[in-house]
């Protein structure tokens, strides 16, 4: 079986799009801290790009979390593979996710960092499908909405390659 992507958005689109978020995010949090929760593996591309768009006090924590489902279908009963590594209490979180497909990982992860007791918890989401919602969840920033097709690049896989892939494309498979 071959792959061909066809891309959807190019590096520059994209560019654009980071920088844009970085500067709303800069001015909804101006004078105070910010800690974004980059959710491993699929956000570490635009968690990088996201960071230096934002001219503020940033601390960047890692979160790993493995999502069991069906197929490419997600559960939402995550697991935390890797906490973070300081607590965020009393701090504004924002949470970078890659995509938000039916809504599931990211209401459970807003349950937890609720108990963690920061002092905000945001959303900032590179795509949203809103297709497939299966719980309603707020994304207070967001890159791009797409249609209901399985996108890689920019840190997305399919079978954990194309992560590498400067730009984000549809997997079309013949
Ligand atoms: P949700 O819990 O919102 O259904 O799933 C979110 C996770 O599913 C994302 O963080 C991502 O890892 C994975 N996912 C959902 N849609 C896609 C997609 O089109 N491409 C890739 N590569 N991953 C996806």
């Amino acid at each position: 079986m071959t792959e061909r992507i066809s891309t959807l958005y190019t590096a520059a689109e994209i560019a654009v799009r980071v920088a844009a978020l970085g500067v709303q995010i800069a001015r909804d949090f101006e004078g105070q801290r910010i800690v974004l929760v980059c959710v491993l593996k699929g956000s570490f591309v635009f968690t990088a790009d996201l960071a230096r768009a934002i001219d503020g006090n940033v601390r960047c924590e890692f979160l790993g979390v493995q999502s069991y489902g069906e197929g490419t279908e997600s559960s939402g009963v995550v697991q935390i593979t890797q906490d973070l590594t300081r607590s965020v209490e009393n701090e504004h979180v924002i949470l970078v996710e890659d995509i938000v497909d039916t809504g599931l990982t990211i209401a459970h992860l807003l349950e937890l960092f609720r108990t963690r007791r920061p002092a905000s918890v945001k959303v900032c989401a590179l795509l949203h499908k809103p297709a497939r919602t299966r719980v309603e969840v707020p994304i207070d920033y967001l890159g791009f909405t797409i249609d209901d097709k399985f996108v890689v690049g920019y840190g997305l896989d399919f079978n954990q390659r194309y992560r590498n892939l400067p730009f984000i494309g549809v997997v079309e498979q013949d």
